[in-house]
């Protein structure tokens, strides 16, 4: 790239101190959990670019915005806040070039701004596809290691298709460019023959068939594209990103509508009506394989009533039994079809909740918990009605040791430590 910058190094020269400075500051608040010494070296990574581009040694300039390139990829800090730091830079710098009515400099400027801009993106997208076939690899190994291999299976085709995209890009060739009819791919295919049978929920049919066409819709835009011989690497990093978003939706639901048929076809625990423990090892696993196939949280909980003792000794145990099976309904109010809830013991339940991060979870297992605290049971001529206390964790495939938690054991043991301390504070709670 040849540009003449000399006179916006003249301008830029005298302020560069204070234009780095600013932007440091700016950039430190983004991004806060990188710690001190990190922040030292993005601070001189800085300072070198401006210093390079006020001497007009752009290829050094290159250089080291290479290196600061590297570096943010090594820390996974999201190409979004890079390229929003470089916008916040660009218009500091413009800010003042306006102010001094410096026509030429902004054009210069804008240059500038389009070569690294492009240069990020690059970065990016290199990393990202050669990320992807990884993570997909071993999206498409859970999928294997699922017990009872059901709906969720046919997801499998459209991961390999993906990663068929993914090749392409990286080439920039359409040699290996996967099917883009959304009627004629491996898994279109299933999703108008017996896809549409085993998916007895229209609504829920009718929204995987947009999902998968729109997916198809925007791989037939990166196909027109590299055809076109197109080279904006922000637009294709942009494409894949919103193709495999799409993918994983797909992923999520396929597997949710797996767990609705476990819930209606799997053999019931005869006085509460939720799922029985035989099959809870199992049940658990497969979701966390689901969970890494998918690359969405799920959340699971340890529900233990309250002095539940009290009860049967006050009121007798069959008072205690018709509590037990108030649970299951109210629970089920505020779960959906594809929320698991298992007897684990006596009056213990453990709840799966799939596709869902821990906020979200724990609204909902407050209003199960203070729905059960209202709840009032009419026995014989008593009034009679106790609480429930939880213990959760959210389990996020993009942080958790998966070899650690595929012992169910470990699982249970964080979730039952949670419903101490929750039980410790005063019970009634989710912890
Ligand atoms: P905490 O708040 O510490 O949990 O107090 P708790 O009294 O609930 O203590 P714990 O959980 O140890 O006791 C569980 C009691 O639940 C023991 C047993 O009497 C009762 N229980 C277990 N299974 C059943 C059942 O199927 N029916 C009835 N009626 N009671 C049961
Ligand atoms: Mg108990
Ligand atoms: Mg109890």
């Amino acid at each position: 790239m040849k540009m003449d910058i000399s006179n916006f190094q003249k301008y830029l020269n005298s302020e560069a101190e204070e234009i780095s400075l600013e932007f440091f500051q700016k950039y430190i608040i983004n991004i806060k959990r990188i710690d001190d010494e990190e922040t030292e070296e993005i601070k001189n990574f800085f300072s070198l670019i401006i210093e390079y581009i006020c001497k007009s040694d752009m290829e050094n300039a290159s250089l080291v915005c290479e290196n600061l390139i590297n570096y943010n990829i090594e820390l996974s800090v999201p190409y979004v806040i890079l390229t929003h730091e470089l916008i916040n830079l660009k218009r500091l710098i413009m800010e003042r070039l306006l102010h001094k009515n410096a026509k030429e400099e902004l054009y210069t400027l804008y240059q500038l701004h389009l070569y690294f801009e492009d240069m990020i993106a690059k970065k990016y997208l290199d990393k990202y596809v050669i990320d992807l076939q990884n993570k997909n690899s071993l999206r498409i190994s859970s999928l294997s290691d699922i017990y009872e291999q059901n709906v969720i299976l046919y997801y499998k085709a459209h991961l390999e298709w993906l990663n068929y995209l993914s090749k392409s890009i990286a080439l920039r060739d359409n040699k290996f460019f996967p099917e883009t009819n959304h009627n004629l791919c491996t898994f279109g295919k299933w999703l108008l023959d017996s896809g549409k049978i085993i998916i007895q929920n229209n609504s829920k049919y009718k929204n995987i068939c947009k999902l998968h066409e729109n997916l198809h819709y925007i791989a037939k835009q990166i196909e027109n594209y590299l055809l076109q011989k197109g080279t904006n690497n922000h637009l294709l990093l942009t494409y894949l990103e919103k193709c495999e978003m799409l993918s994983l939706s797909l992923g999520t639901e396929l597997a949710l509508i797996d767990n609705t048929l476990i819930n209606s076809e799997a053999s019931k625990d005869p006085l509460t009506g939720a799922l029985n423990r035989q099959k809870l090892n199992q049940l658990y696993n497969n979701q966390l394989e689901i969970s890494f196939a998918t690359s969405e949280s799920f959340v699971l909980c340890m529900c233990d009533f309250d002095y539940f003792k009290n009860i049967n000794d006050t009121y007798g145990h069959l008072a205690g039994d018709k509590m037990l099976e108030s649970f299951v309904p109210i629970a089920k109010k505020s779960l959906r079809n594809s929320d698991m809830i298992i007897r684990y013991g006596g009056e213990e339940f453990i709840l799966i909740l799939p596709a869902i991060k821990e906020k979200k979870a724990r609204e909902i297992l407050n209003k199960i918990r203070e729905d059960f605290s209202n709840f009032i049971l009419d026995f014989e001529n008593y009034k009679i009605s106790t609480t429930l206390s939880m213990g959760i964790f959210e389990i996020n495939p993009e942080i958790c040791d998966k070899s650690y938690l595929k012992d169910f054991e470990n699982a249970i043991s964080i979730v039952d430590k949670k419903l101490y301390e929750a039980k410790n504070s005063g019970r009634n709670r989710v912890f």
